[in-house]
């Protein structure tokens, strides 16, 4: 079996590694460097605290990859678990946040439903005062972005797959094939045409685009996200969770030495932007936001913060904020729109590519809500829990 995959992000790299180690013949096309995309632009968050059941199973699948992954591949990542901790201002919000820890407990993911005061506990200069309630999974937390894509690089090419950098992928002609199947595919490069029984869009923020060239609609919008890292005036001790106040879309979690990474989408107007062509530098004043904002949650971001650096990058976003992982047509399977949830699912994924690729259909999870069909059919699976 010949695969090529378009994209050497974590979701190409990984898929790239399953695949090759099941014995698939692949080659990653890399348009620049790997991990060029966002996938090194990610703040590297890991958690099962989802609102859909396929979130959590796909968390889950994940997070038995993330904590053997310093064994199998021989990288530290960095995984550390302070955990997530979410709150709710709004009874709304409140009753999602009480519905998803039971639903998350029914499938394994240690959730615990607390009062505000106790949540002090893990956020110990939290304004519990403002909150209705929180939720905190003591398996959450967060691991070095970077470090898991050079190791499931090293891993893909131990494994025997080539990578291909600065190697664009321009045309993807596909013939014949039977549904869910393979096909006859030539992958355009500028310097090759390659043939693949299937090539693998990975392409992350560029998913549509790619899916374009293969004949298939995708509906993955680029949509510019950013990250502070603040020096507290009270630093974030380390044990902090990362704590998200899921009404204002605010979140911070502890970075090395008392600073924080802060991060957050405010306001409605959130345009696609050319995935080329968009200001990868952070906007001083959305960061002096992002730190009042988490200011608000918790004691640490007082006036005499600083601001250190920042950085924008792209999420790639579909309408309900769940990916798309499915054969689109005969030899062609997307892997694509992860909404900001990509690096941390990328284990899952790869498995969920190889048995799409090799066996034919996915086991690991059941998948089949992911489908390209839930938007046309009107049948999405709207994922609340998103900052
Ligand atoms: C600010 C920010 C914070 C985030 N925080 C988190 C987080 O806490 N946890 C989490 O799980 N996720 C987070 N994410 C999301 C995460 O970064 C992405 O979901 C993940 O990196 C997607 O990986 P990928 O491999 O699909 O895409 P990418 O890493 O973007 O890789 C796609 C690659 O495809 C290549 N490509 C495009 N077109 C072509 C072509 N024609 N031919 C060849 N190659 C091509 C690109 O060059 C790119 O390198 C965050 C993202 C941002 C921006």
């Amino acid at each position: 079996m010949n695969v090529v995959v378009c994209g050497g992000g974590i979701v190409g790299l990984s898929a790239a590694y399953y695949l090759a180690d099941r014995g698939a013949d692949v080659t990653v096309c890399e348009a620049g460097s790997l991990g060029s995309g966002n996938t090194d632009r990610s703040a590297g968050g890991i958690r099962a605290q989802f609102s859909t059941p396929v979130n959590v199973d796909l968390s889950l699948a994940s997070l038995a990859v993330w904590n053997r992954f310093e064994e199998d591949f021989g990288v530290d990542i960095a995984h550390r678990k302070p955990g997530y901790l979410f709150l709710a201002r709004e009874a709304e919000t409140a009753e999602t946040l009480r519905e998803a820890a039971v639903m998350q407990r029914e499938r394994g993911v240690p959730t615990e439903v607390l009062d505000p005061d106790d949540a002090r506990d893990h956020c110990p200069e939290l304004h519990a005062d403002r909150y209705r309630v929180a939720t905190f999974s003591a398996t959450d937390g967060f691991a070095d972005p970077h470090l898991a894509l050079q190791g499931f690089s090293a891993g893909a090419q131990a494994a025997g797959a080539e990578i291909r950098t600065h190697t664009p992928i321009t045309g993807i002609d596909v013939r014949g094939g039977e549904p869910g199947g393979p096909a006859d595919v030539r992958v355009q490069t500028p310097d090759d045409t390659l043939r693949a029984d299937f090539v693998v869009n990975a392409a992350g923020a560029w998913a549509r685009r790619v899916g374009t060239l293969a004949g298939v609609d995708l509906p993955v919008a680029p949509r510019r996200r950013q990250i502070a890292v603040v020096d507290p005036e009270t630093p974030v001790p380390e044990t902090v969770p990362l704590t998200i106040d899921l009404d204002s879309g605010s979140y911070f979690r502890p970075e090395r030495e008392g600073q924080a990474i802060v991060g957050g989408q405010f306001g409605a107007h959130d345009p696609d932007v050319n995935p080329d062509d968009y200001d990868t530098g952070m906007d001083l004043d959305w960061a002096v936001t992002a730190t009042e904002r988490a200011g608000e949650t918790a004691g640490y971001f007082g006036p005499e913060s600083g601001i250190v650096r920042g950085w924008a990058g792209l999420y790639a976003v579909t309408p309900d904020h769940h990916p798309i992982i499915e054969v689109s047509r005969p030899g062609v399977v997307t892997a694509a729109g992860f909404s900001g949830h990509g690096f941390q699912h990328a284990p899952a994924t790869r498995k969920l590519v190889a048995e799409l690729c090799l066996d034919g259909e996915a086991s690991l999870v059941d998948v089949s809500a992911l489908d390209c069909g839930r938007f046309e059919r009107g049948d999405p699976v709207d994922e609340r829990h998103v900052a």
